[in-house]
C-alpha cells in the first residue's frame, strides 16, 4: 500500500522513500526493499547520496564489464543521440552494420549474422524462436541452476527458483541437472550423461539444448574441459542446436571473450547482453551460424521490436567491443583474474565457512558452508525465494558495510568486477570481505554448538 513507512523507512532520504513507494523493487518483498540512491560512478567505484564511496566488486549486476569512466563509449552514445536519436529498425545506421559486422568477427567461428535486442532476456527468447524455426522442433533443453531471463519463455527454461512463480510457463521446456562438483550428488561428466538419457528418450522432439557455458548467478560453475565439447556432439547427434547463453560469461568476463571459447566449442546460437555495451546502453543480442541465417533468406524471420538495433545502443555496443579490443580488457582480465584467484585462495585458508573458491578469470564465486565436511549451504534456493535473506547476504551487507558491494546469489558470493580493475584494487576489496567473512564463521560456530 503506497504512503505507509516500514521501521527501515526512517533511513531512507527523501528521494529513496519516494522510489520506495512508487517503483518496484525487483525479485523482492516490497516492503523490505530499501534503495539507495547512487550519485557518482566513477572507474571501479559509485558513490551513493552520503558520500559514500564502494568499490563494485561484482560490476553491478557483473554487467559493467568496461568500469564506469569508458569516455569512448560515453562520447559515442551522445554523439549518436545527437545526430539520429532514433530510426525503426527498417532502417540502419554506421554503427548498427559495423557492430553486425564486429560480433560476428569476434565470436567463434562460422557464427555470422545478429538479431538485437535491448536485453538479455530478449536475446534469450529471440534463441528459443529461431531455435524453433529452424529445426521445426519444439522442446528446449536446459539446465536446473540456471538463469536465462525473466520474460515468459527465458523464465521458463530458467532453472532456479526464480521460474517457480510463473509455472508453468511455456510448453516445451526440460530441466537437466548441472556439472556442480562442490554440491551436486553427480559429478560433472554424469550430469552430462543424463542429458544424452534425456536426449534419447525424448526422440526426434529437441530443438536446442540452452546452457551457460560457465554457469553464472547460480553459483559460478565451471564444467570439466570435456564438457562442452561433449555437450554439442550428443546435441548434434540428436539433431538438436547447441545454444550458448554468454549473457553472462560473454565480453572477457572469464579472460576469453566468450565462455564457449574457454572450451573451443562454437555453438549454433549464442546470446549476449551485458559486457555488450558494458552497461552504458541497454542491448542484447543473439547471433547465429551462417546455416541458421540462411535458412531465413527464403523463410520469414518472425521476429522483431521497436527498439531492434536502437541507434544509441549499438553505438554503445560498437563502442565498447572497440574499447575491449583497444585497450586489451581480454588480456588484462586474465591476468587480473589469476591475481583475485590467489587472493580468494587466502581466505578459502583463513575462513572454516569458506567451502569452495571457484570461477575463472574475473568471474569467481565464493562459496558459504555451515559444515565444510558435509558441505551443507547457508541457505538452499528454496529459502531464498520464501524468506528472502540468508546469511550470504549478512556477509555481503557487512562487506557493503566496509565499502565493497559483492552480489550473491542463494549460497554464494559473485565477485565480477570491471575487468580494469587493479592489484591493489583487489587487495582492498579482499580486506573487506576477509572481514566481512568472520559473520559466516561465526555462524558457523553457532551451529556447531546447537
Ligand atoms: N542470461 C543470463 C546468463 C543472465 O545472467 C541474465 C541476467 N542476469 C539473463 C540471461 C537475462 O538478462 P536481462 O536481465 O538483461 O534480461
Amino acid at each position: 500500500m503506497s504512503g505507509q513507512e516500514s521501521e527501515s523507512d526512517t533511513t531512507l532520504n527523501e528521494i529513496e522513500r519516494i522510489d520506495k513507494e512508487y517503483v518496484f523493487g525487483t525479485w523482492s518483498f516490497q516492503s523490505e526493499v530499501n534503495p539507495t540512491e547512487i550519485v557518482h560512478t566513477d572507474g571501479v567505484t559509485f558513490t551513493d547520496a552520503n558520500g559514500n564511496e564502494y568499490i563494485d566488486f561484482s560490476g553491478q549486476l557483473m554487467c559493467s564489464n568496461l568500469g564506469h569512466s569508458a569516455e569512448r563509449v560515453t562520447e559515442a552514445v551522445s554523439e549518436q543521440i545527437n545526430d539520429t536519436a532514433y530510426v525503426a529498425p527498417g532502417f540502419t545506421t554506421e554503427a548498427r552494420a559495423k557492430l553486425g559486422k564486429k560480433l560476428a568477427a569476434v565470436t567463434p567461428g562460422d557464427l555470422s549474422k545478429t538479431f538485437f535486442s535491448t536485453s538479455g532476456t530478449e536475446a534469450v527468447e529471440a534463441a528459443i524462436k529461431i531455435a524453433r524455426f529452424y529445426t521445426g522442433k519444439q522442446k528446449i533443453i536446459s539446465r536446473y541452476r540456471s538463469y536465462h531471463g525473466a520474460t515468459y519463455g527465458s523464465i521458463s527454461v530458467t532453472g532456479d527458483p526464480r521460474r517457480l512463480a510463473a509455472e508453468p510457463g511455456i510448453p516445451g521446456t526440460i530441466k537437466a541437472p548441472d556439472p556442480y562438483a562442490y554440491g551436486s550428488t553427480l559429478d560433472p561428466m554424469q550430469s552430462l550423461d543424463y542429458i544424452e538419457e534425456m536426449l534419447k528418450l525424448e526422440g526426434d522432439t529437441i530443438a536446442a539444448v540452452l546452457v551457460e557455458p560457465i554457469v553464472g548467478s547460480n553459483g559460478i560453475l565451471v564444467p570439466p574441459n570435456e564438457y562442452l565439447p561433449r555437450l554439442k556432439e550428443i546435441a548434434h547427434e540428436h539433431g538438436a542446436l547447441l545454444v550458448c547463453d554468454e549473457v553472462m560469461a560473454g565480453f572477457g568476463r572469464t579472460g576469453e571473450w566468450f565462455g564457449c571459447d574457454l572450451f573451443d566449442v562454437e555453438p549454433d546460437i549464442m546470446t549476449m547482453a551485458k559486457g555488450l555495451t558494458g552497461a552504458y546502453q541497454p542491448l542484447g543480442a543473439t547471433i547465429v551460424s551462417s546455416e541458421i541465417a540462411e535458412y531465413f533468406e527464403d523463410t520469414m524471420f518472425c521476429h522483431g521490436h521497436t527498439y531492434s538495433g536502437h541507434p544509441a545502443a549499438v553505438a554503445a555496443g560498437l563502442a565498447a567491443v572497440e574499447t575491449y579490443q583497444s585497450e586489451n580488457l581480454i588480456e588484462q582480465a586474465r591476468e587480473a583474474g589469476e591475481y583475485l584467484e590467489t587472493r580468494l585462495d587466502d581466505l578459502a585458508k583463513k575462513h572454516p565457512s569458506v567451502g569452495d573458491t571457484r570461477g575463472i578469470g574475473l568471474f569467481r564465486g565464493i562459496e558459504l558452508t555451515k559444515n565444510s565436511k558435509k558441505r551443507v549451504p547457508f541457505g538452499t534456493r528454496e529459502d531464498k525465494v520464501s524468506k528472502g535473506s540468508t546469511v550470504v547476504d549478512e556477509v555481503a551487507s557487512k562487506a557493503y558495510g566496509n565499502g565493497v558491494y559483492v552480489a550473491n546469489m542463494i549460497n554464494t558470493l559473485i565477485i565480477a568486477p570491471p575487468l580494469t580493475i587493479t592489484n591493489a584494487e583487489i587487495d582492498d576489496a579482499v580486506t573487506a570481505l576477509d572481514s566481512a567473512l568472520k559473520v559466516s564463521d561465526n555462524a558457523m560456530e553457532e551451529g556447531l554448538m546447537e
